[in-house]
């Protein structure tokens, strides 16, 4: 069982996980940031087969570690990222995939840890989740980075579809602008060894762009586009 080997605060999400995951949400619910909005609770089923390719979804930020944030209007990116991360996870495993996600809960995790977590388990891809900011509070739109590396054509050649997969199924369901495939000198889609990118899903520097990423519904519609373009790129395979 692969789940010995891994640290601590890396949970392979079986049912019984889950479960508990789910029990500590109905607890914690009273403590959810009031910019996120109530979430009913989605349904964990398992997929039958927890035999599938591992993929590794990485939760940006953490703990000490806010990512971009506000005090007025509140927000951090790390609370956002989180969850959109178990929603991708909800959809990856709901199409049959083992999914490992580089942090549960609101710790910080160094950027070498994340890509070695996927590096160490084999993961087929590995996705990073992010919302953006700028300086211009017109800014708008979702990107996907990929790393181009020179050493590694074969990988980067394959991030870079993954990236296109991603972003088009994003843009498809959000109806979000697409700022298009970018590469990006990004510790965690540089040192990770398999097709890995990182999302941007939007500014929440832009207020219309924030109302929506502040949606459950949104983040859940963000979630499934990650999932099925991942889907789409490893039956491209
Ligand atoms: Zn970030």
């Amino acid at each position: 069982m692969i789940g010995w080997l891994l640290p601590r605060f890396v949970r392979v999400n079986w049912h019984r996980f889950s479960l508990f995951f789910l029990a500590m949400g109905l607890f914690t619910a009273c403590s959810h940031p009031r910019y996120i909005e109530e979430q009913e609770p989605i349904a964990m089923e398992m997929p039958q087969f927890q035999q599938g390719p591992v993929i590794v979804i990485d939760a940006g930020h953490g703990g000490k570690d806010l990512g971009t944030n506000s005090k007025s209007p509140h927000y951090e990116e790390k609370i956002l990222t989180l969850d959109t991360a178990f929603l991708v996870e909800h959809y990856l495993q709901r199409m049959g995939y083992r999914t490992v996600l580089t942090r549960t809960e609101d710790v910080s995790i160094p950027l070498e840890k994340r890509s070695s977590i996927a590096n160490d388990l084999g993961s087929k891809v590995f996705v990073s989740v992010h919302y953006n900011s700028a300086p211009s509070a017109q800014a708008h739109g979702i990107e996907v980075f990929y790393f181009n590396s020179e050493k590694n054509r074969g990988r980067a050649r394959e991030s870079k579809v993954l990236a296109q997969q991603v972003l088009n199924q994003v843009i498809d369901v959000t109806k979000a602008k697409s700022r298009g495939v970018k590469h990006g000198n990004l510790s965690v889609v540089r040192e990770t060894a398999m097709p890995a990118v990182l999302i941007e899903g939007g500014f929440l520097t832009n207020s219309g762009e924030r109302q929506k990423i502040f949606q459950t519904n949104y983040r859940r519609q963000l979630a499934w586009g990650v999932a099925s373009g991942i889907d789409k790129y490893l039956k491209g395979h």
